[in-house]
């Protein structure tokens, strides 16, 4: 059925897409703050070098994985990694890695927001968190305790299981919770582009940092939004 959606959508998007559109169809988004607001947090050459560089590399590899096939470049980042084994195999790995490095960083940029933090988890996802961390506070030990956790490159997640309950694990590399049917609310990047410009080897004091920097309210309507 997702094989013969596809194939629908190719057929649309013939007729409805320009050959420029299908070029590039991804773009890198606008950091919504600016480069120097998560300091001394998050420097500014680390956000420069993160957004600028990293995302759009990111970015331009997703496009060049899925040049000129009209089908693919017409479906969102999100739609390519929920539907990852129904894509051609020739790109499904730079699907995976690439665009998760995209679909992640857009996230993430939206995560981070500049200090003092933007409230703290409100309404039904405060209550969630509640009742199944038993506190904030013990969230974020967990949170902190499983990105430093990660062995090499990849992230921590919270994240929504196909049953609507809150998940919280790590992933390597660029792998999306999309992958896993799950809807990732917040993530943590752990990559060391993340962080070794300010703190080198220290992941720890990198996590105790970003903590921060966190928009509760961002991921608190968030949260409402995707149990909706
Ligand atoms: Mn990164």
């Amino acid at each position: 059925m997702k094989r013969r959606t596809l194939l629908q959508l190719a057929a649309f998007s013939a007729v409805a897409h320009t050959a420029e559109a299908a070029e590039a169809p991804f773009t890198l988004p606008k950091l919504p703050y600016a480069y120097d607001a998560l300091e001394p947090y998050i420097d500014a050459e680390t956000m420069r070098i993160h957004h600028d560089k990293h995302h759009q590399a990111y970015v331009d590899n997703l496009n060049k994985a899925i040049a000129g096939d009209l089908a693919l470049a017409r479906l969102s980042v999100d739609e390519l990694l929920e539907r990852l084994d129904t894509l051609p195999a020739n790109v499904r790995t730079a699907v995976r890695n690439q665009g998760g490095g995209h679909a992640n960083h857009s996230l993430f940029w939206q995560v981070l927001g500049p200090a003092p933090n933007s409230g703290k988890p409100s309404g039904n996802f405060a209550a969630a968190i509640t009742q199944t961390f038993g506190s904030q506070e013990k969230f974020e030990e967990k949170l902190r305790a499983t990105a430093a956790g990660v062995f090499g490159s990849g992230w921590a997640w919270l994240s929504l299981d196909s049953a609507g309950k809150l998940v919280l694990d790590s992933a390597a590399n660029q792998d999306s919770p999309l992958l896993a049917n799950r809807r990732p609310l917040m993530g943590i990047d752990v990559w060391e582009h993340a962080y070794y410009l300010k703190y080198q080897n220290r992941r720890a004091d990198y996590l105790a940092a970003i903590l921060h920097v966190i928009n509760w309210d961002f991921v608190s309507q968030r949260y409402t939004q995707l149990k909706g």
